[in-house]
């Protein structure tokens, strides 16, 4: 049978015209712009309302993409979803935590200039995502930007306006392909969880981690230093050995490749108890998403802690 692919149009820049207050989404219109480019491998096509500027979105998009994906997973080859670039990291690695057995390609793309604009790198970018979605050996999340693809769960928005904007930069760029088997597919769904994150920098003012910590938050992500190191600090162990044993405290490092191993410098050591869990070599937005996947599925952050730690 010949590949036919599902394309779930969610915004971004790739759709974007020209409005009086700057770059805002168009109904209809990438559709008729794909109409002219062909021949592209056989499509349906479902455009989200309202299309959003990536800055907007949330786990209830993700729920409606990973709904879509399922309720129409027999009937198509593979699934493309365009999206702005902004947030489509976080969206690839929600989308990798949320399709279980997975047997086909789900491939995320969007463009850094609108698909109207005469350098636009839109063509291609869809081309090669849908190419990939009409390619069973694909199966798993992955992201088409800029002549490359990326896994789905190891990818980083790193430059704010080059055509190729996004890196692999926790390991080499390889796409895992998802595992065979006979279960069918199932989705988890997203729920909003209150998260914080706390950046470390030099002179940082920690009653402001102290004031993060009275609020109701079930997990603080700490972005620390190098290998997961923070300040020797008495105030900070104090703060941290205060903090209510529920809370779930993540070790992630500011690196790029973040690779955190606590055990190295005795600056690390504060962040070594059963309380602490590390982000591992996750970056930012697939900790984030796993984080996200896991606080949906239960209230239990004994659980959460112990499904993170043997994910990392
Ligand atoms: N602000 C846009 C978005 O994320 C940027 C883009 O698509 O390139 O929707």
């Amino acid at each position: 049978m010949a590949p036919k692919i599902l394309i779930l149009y969610t915004g971004g820049t790739i759709g974007m015209c020209p409005t009086p207050e700057g770059l805002a989404p168009a109904t209809g219109y990438l559709e008729k712009q794909l109409l002219k480019l062909s021949p592209l491998p056989d499509y349906d096509f479902i455009e989200f309302t309202p299309l959003l500027d990536s800055s907007s979105m949330s786990p209830m998009q993700w729920n409606e993409i990973l709904k879509n994906i399922f309720d129409h997973y027999e009937s198509y080859t593979g699934f493309v979803v365009i999206h702005g670039t902004d947030t489509l990291a976080y969206t690839s690695a929600a989308l990798h935590y949320g399709l279980n057995q997975l047997q086909k390609p789900v491939v995320v793309t969007g463009s850094m200039l609108p698909i109207g604009n005469d350098q636009s790198d839109a063509e291609d970018n869809l081309r090669l995502a849908m190419s990939t979605a009409a390619n069973w050996q694909y199966a798993g999340v992955s992201v088409a930007f800029s002549g490359q693809l990326f896994p789905g769960n190891n990818v980083s928005k790193t430059d704010s306006s080059a055509l190729d904007a996004f890196s692999s930069p926790a390991q080499e760029a390889v796409l895992k392909v998802s595992p065979d088997t006979s279960l069918p597919l199932a989705i988890n769904r997203y729920k909003d969880t209150d998260m914080a994150v706390f950046y470390f920098f030099p002179g940082a003012d920690l009653s402001v981690l102290r004031s993060m910590l009275k609020s109701e938050i079930r997990v603080l992500i700490l972005k620390t230093y190098g290998a997961g190191n923070v300040p020797e600090s008495e105030e900070l162990r104090e703060i941290l050995v205060s903090a209510d044993s529920e809370l779930i405290i993540v070790n992630s490092s500011q690196c790029l490749n973040p690779n955190v191993d606590t055990s190295i410098y005795a600056s690390g050591s504060l962040l070594t108890s059963e309380q602490v869990v590390s982000g591992g070599n996750l970056c930012h937005e697939a900790l984030t998403a796993l984080l996200l996947m896991l606080t949906s599925q239960s209230s239990d952050n004994l659980w959460v802690r112990e499904q993170f730690k043997s994910r990392t």
